[in-house]
């Protein structure tokens, strides 16, 4: 999701929560983390992809999240970027959305529909 939330959009690591398994060192496809000693450090914020939360959904010690919570209106500006764009919008990313009642099931629908 380029130019979307540019500069503000990179993991944060709480470290009480992390165990340095490695995952996200690995998964990460931009290189953003790096192994530092034994610890997992977030090297490069610049070059995570805005909107992006795979190593988030993914980190077994749910130790990563974002400096910018989402929020409905930020739910409904990916629906609205992506429909613009003609992309498809991620089932995960609206999964997660309703499930933690970020936004709820009609107002998806509608934004899907118009
Ligand atoms: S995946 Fe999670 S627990 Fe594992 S190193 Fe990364 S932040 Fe830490
Ligand atoms: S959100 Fe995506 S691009 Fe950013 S650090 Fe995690 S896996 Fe890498």
């Amino acid at each position: 999701m380029e130019g979307f939330l540019e500069g503000i959009w990179h993991p944060l690591i709480d470290n009480e929560k992390c165990t340095n398994c490695g995952f996200c060192y690995n998964y990460c496809p931009k290189g953003v983390f790096e192994k530092n000693n034994q610890n997992i450090i977030v090297k490069n914020p610049a070059d995570c992809v805005d909107g992006c939360h795979g190593c988030e959904w993914k980190c077994p010690g749910n130790a990563i999240s974002f400096p910018k919570p989402i929020t409905k209106e930020y739910v409904i500006k990916v629906i609205r970027w992506s429909k613009a764009k003609g992309r498809n919008v991620s089932k995960d990313f609206i999964k997660y959305a309703l499930k933690n009642q970020i936004i709820q099931q009609d107002e998806v629908s509608k934004e899907m529909r118009d």
